[in-house]
């Protein structure tokens, strides 16, 4: 089997530019990188690669903006006029920026449309927090003194961002940024460019001040670390791996950056007995395969209780031999490309990992039979212990290990030994046993009967490894503010 050709992109990516102080400009050293399109294996353009001298002109750029300008004068109401506005005319180009995801990252069309429309949602919503950002009055008790706190901007905002939800996961950390009246320099991961320079375009077309918004793609070891470095820079909002969060979290510290990470995840799908099994097979495929396994908060364990084991076993394996791999453009396509080669070779290791160790395929199990692109077939092992590799660490692949349990507190103890806490999930139809389990868990998200749901009201982040500070809802906002305490003399 092979995929078709790919549909042209945008001019404004012919070839992609970075975005700086509101002009489309190239790099300093005029260098570019080729962005591959993971189902056809080949480049589908080339973008102009940051370093840090372009880091660098684009954080002055967000300073300058933030200290001076129509930004700090902008007033709440105008400034959530602004992120309605940039989420409206995101609306009005879905089509084309779904697209522009698909090719770039290989997931199917549908996802890259549920990526678009997450994007919106969480621009409207912090458009809707601008004038609801509130200090507090605070009750001091020494004589004569008024004390009130005001929740300011933090400043410049460096974002860095991975591959896998390219846009979405942009729109976490600029969305509630801009709200707070911060400027953000975002720097995309490698992989990914395209929609991260669309983002800057339609920021651009509604208006939004010149500088407030930068893009520089470039290397995570070049223009990332000139971020993470730069005195200019006052956080670093980050979500990507553990490795790499851990390294960015001690080079910040040399200048004392605020820093919140959003990092990796082995999460546990727990199935009780009791449950709805269909349901939870249901879950439990869509935990793992959906996004191609390349997901922060994959279900990539599953805990399955023993007396359930076969047909919970049975309903997984004959339900992942269904998933339809291939073309990404492809109506009927859940699962696309990985997102390159590289990401590719290292899924196919793990599966051979887990075959080493002694779990057994029963679905999938190897590289899917299409050229010439990246394509993986969902795979699921069974007979998994929880301490092999492929339980342990993340695959970020569509790799799924089920491990059996026989009690409760097995199953709580097992789900937790791991570095990760990220999310997790319960299936049961025992409302005192789901809370149980619910409250027991490490993780920063707990599903119950249900797998994989997002919102922008709803805070999301990491217990251990998987990191600190929240993403989304209005905790995500303290993220992007300082409290200033005010005093008054009023005697
Ligand atoms: P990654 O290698 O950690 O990269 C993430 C971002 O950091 C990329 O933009 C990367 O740039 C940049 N980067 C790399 N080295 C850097 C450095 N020394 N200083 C500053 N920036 C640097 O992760 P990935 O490979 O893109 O994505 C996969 C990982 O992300 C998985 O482990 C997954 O769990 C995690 N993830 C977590 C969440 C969450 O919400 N918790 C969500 C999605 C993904 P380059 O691309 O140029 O290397
Ligand atoms: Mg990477």
């Amino acid at each position: 089997m092979t995929t078709a050709t790919a549909p042209a992109l945008p001019d404004v990516l012919l070839p992609g530019r970075l975005f700086i102080d509101g002009e489309w400009q190239d790099a300093e050293s005029t260098e570019t990188f080729e962005v591959i399109n993971p189902a056809l294996a080949e480049p589908c353009t080339e973008v102009a690669e940051a370093d840090s001298a372009d880091v660098d002109r684009a954080v002055r750029a967000a300073r300058a903006a933030f200290e001076s300008g129509p930004w700090p004068d902008m007033t709440p109401r105008n400034r959530g006029r602004l992120l309605w506005a940039l989420a409206k005319r995101l609306e009005e180009r879905k089509k084309e920026v779904a697209l522009v995801e698909t090719l770039n990252n290989g997931k199917p069309l549908f996802e890259s449309g549920i990526d678009v429309n997450m994007t919106i949602e969480t621009f409207e919503y912090y458009a809707g927090w601008t004038t609801k950002i509130e200090g507090a009055t605070i009750p001091v008790s020494v004589p004569g003194q008024f004390a009130y706190t005001r929740h300011e901007p933090v400043g410049v905002v460096g974002a860095i961002v991975p591959w896998n939800f390219p846009l979405n996961l942009a729109s976490w950390k600029v969305a509630p940024a801009l709200a707070a009246g911060c400027t953000v320099v975002l720097k995309p991961a490698s992989e990914t460019p395209l929609t991260a320079l669309l983002l800057a375009d339609v920021a651009r077309e509604v208006g939004v001040p010149d500088g407030v918004l930068n893009v520089v793609p470039g290397g995570g070891s070049t223009a990332g670390e000139a971020l993470v470095k730069h005195p200019g820079v006052d956080k670093i909002a980050f979500t990507g791996s553990t490795a790499v969060g851990v390294r960015i979290a001690k080079t910040a510290a040399d200048t004392v950056k605020r820093v919140s990470l959003e990092l990796g995840g082995k999460s546990p799908n727990i199935v009780f007995a009791d449950a709805d099994l269909p349901a939870a097979v249901k879950g439990a495929i869509g935990g793992i395969f959906y996004g191609k396994g390349e997901v922060c908060a994959a279900g990539s364990r599953l805990f399955v209780e023993s007396s359930a084991h076969d047909q919970v076993v049975d309903g997984v394996a004959a339900g992942t031999a269904k998933l339809t791999v291939g073309d990404p453009l492809e109506k009927s396509t859940r699962i696309g490309a990985i997102v390159s080669e590289k990401q590719m070779e290292t899924v196919l290791g793990y599966i051979e990992r887990g075959k080493e160790e002694g779990a057994t395929v029963v679905a999938g199990g190897g590289r899917a039979d299409i050229e010439p692109g990246y394509f993986v077939e969902p795979t699921v092992f069974d007979g998994v212990t929880n301490d092999m590799t492929i339980a342990q660490e993340e695959i970020f692949g569509p790799v799924l290990a089920t491990i059996t349990f026989d009690d409760v507190d097995e199953a709580i103890e097992q789900a937790n030994a791991s570095p990760y806490g990220l999310a997790a999930a319960v299936w049961t139809s025992d409302v005192k046993k789901a809370h149980y389990v619910a409250h027991r868990l490490k993780a920063g998200t707990v599903w119950i009967n249900t797998y994989n749901l997002y919102d922008a009201a709803n805070p999301f982040g990491g217990y251990k490894q998987s990191g600190y500070g929240r993403d989304l809802g209005k905790y995500a906002l303290e993220q992007y503010t300082e409290t200033k305490s005010v005093w008054v003399n009023l005697r």
